[in-house]
């Protein structure tokens, strides 16, 4: 039995399978508590026959809901009316093939690919799930929104809230936001609301700030953002031709991401529209390795959707009596209690996935390396080659193989992370500033040709 709409929201938890129409804003299923997931009743809706049938939108561009890197997919999230479309021109993103940063992950020439997600308006990934999670606010008739960020998810909710005109405001950690992501957030008018905790504790109170004032949730609890989030993969796929590469490399956060990315590749098998699932690797910190741990080491699965919750209840109580709080310079990824656990850990199932942690000193050595060859990218982003050259060291990727990593912020996010790099020559790619007298024969002198 499904919804009789084209689409509608179902419990992932099989011994619930609660269903609701698209009209009701939850975030979380009100009989069992478990995470939601939109689900199509595909005949319903006319999908192409085959994916380059998309590319014909680009020849109507003009149309803000062809030019949107997400909507111009629209029949693959197809939840809401044209009406209550929201669109600021997310998506324009550019799929960059790269051998230089391939060559510094072993990866042979013309297999590397980088998806350059900091180039949406805000400056990261965030803008897809937010031009879908804001149009659902607006088919419900929101007029206010809340979420908590560690600094993208605030950039971005504030940059949409006030294009479609609902009010929002976003809840931050105290001292760990990047200043680049802090200054957008008060820049686009959100009411920013800095909490004396971290991540973690903002993600608890803002879930009960939106039950008490009837505020409408924007974190990536929100399934419709991860519907936004799969058009990432829709545009690899169009930027390779309209095929599928052999992996994905993602960062893991919240693990919207990679819980949307799977998802996505679920549904175009499910359709025909392509022949092969991708593998899929996603790299936490080591500072923030929960999802490393738990299945790498506490070898937690989703088992069919039957997730053994006390596994995850036991390591989190661990957590919690340790007072364990998260630590890496890649503070998007900050995250030791990540909200889209049991969706992600679908994905790997779909994708046959593996989940690696690298170090913040690895990291910020690849996000130099993607800086002075490529076009640059927060510290969060570059874990995904830093986990890369890992996979290649144990062969678990091959050289030849054909790959996608997903870089989801703009390098202008986090300037300190680095300024403090270079100037301090932290790692092997330093390239500090050089101090010259205010002399020309002396500054001349120092120039290298
Ligand atoms: C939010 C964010 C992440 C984490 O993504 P999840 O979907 O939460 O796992 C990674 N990188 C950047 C730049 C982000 O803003
Ligand atoms: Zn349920």
């Amino acid at each position: 039995m499904s919804m009789t709409g084209a689409a509608y929201q179902k419990c992932i938890n099989p011994d619930c399978g609660a269903e609701f129409d698209c009209g009701q804003a939850m975030f979380k299923c009100p009989q069992c508590g478990e995470l939601l997931d939109i689900r199509y009743n595909w005949d319903k809706i006319e999908v192409p026959g085959k994916l380059s049938d998309f590319a014909k939108r680009w020849a109507n561009k003009d149309r803000p809901l062809d030019f949107s890197g997400v909507w111009r997919f629209r029949e693959l999230l197809s939840f809401c009316e044209d009406k209550y479309k929201v669109t600021i021109g997310e998506g324009q993103t550019i799929l960059q093939q790269n051998d230089a940063v391939a060559e510094y992950a072993e990866v042979n020439p013309g297999r590397l690919y980088l998806q350059y997600e900091g180039l949406n308006p805000s400056g990261s990934f965030k803008d897809n799930g937010m031009a879908a999670a804001f149009s659902h606010a607006k088919m419900v008739g929101a007029a206010s929104s809340a979420c908590a960020s560690t600094g993208n998810t605030s950039a971005s909710v504030a940059l949409y809230a006030h294009s479609c005109g609902v009010k929002c405001t976003v809840f931050i950690g105290s001292g760990r936001i990047a200043f680049g992501k802090l200054s957008q957030s008060m820049d686009y008018g959100a009411q920013t609301i800095q909490i004396l905790g971290d991540f973690d504790d903002c993600m608890r109170q803002v879930q009960d700030v939106c039950t008490k004032l009837g505020l409408y949730l924007l974190n990536s609890l929100n399934p419709f953002r991860l519907e936004g989030q799969k058009a990432i993969m829709y545009r690899i796929i169009e930027g390779l031709g309209w095929t599928t590469p052999d992996w994905i490399v993602v960062p893991g956060g919240n693990l919207g991401n990679s819980s949307a990315f799977g998802k996505a590749f679920y549904e175009l098998k499910q359709l025909g529209l392509i022949e092969r699932i991708p593998r899929m690797a996603i790299i936490n910190a080591t500072g923030a390795d929960t999802l490393t741990d738990l299945v790498n080491n506490k070898k937690l699965t989703w088992n069919d959707g039957k997730v053994d919750q006390t596994i995850i209840d036991e390591y989190y109580a661990d957590l919690t009596a340790r007072n364990f709080s998260p630590h890496t310079c890649a503070s998007a990824i900050e995250i030791s209690r990540p909200v889209n656990l049991k969706k992600c850990l679908r994905s790997i199932e779909i994708c046959d996935g593996v989940v690696r942690a690298v170090t913040d000193e690895e990291i910020v050595d690849a996000k130099a390396i993607i800086g002075k060859y490529g076009l640059g990218c927060e510290p969060a982003s570059a874990v995904t080659i830093a986990g890369l050259k890992h996979l290649r060291a144990e062969n678990i990727i091959g050289g030849d193989e054909r790959i996608a990593c997903v870089l989801t912020g703009h390098p202008l996010k986090d300037p300190n992370v680095t300024v403090n790099y270079h100037k301090e020559k932290q790692g092997q790619f330093n390239n500090p500033p050089i101090e010259a007298p205010n002399d020309l024969d002396a500054i001349i002198k120092l120039i290298k040709n």
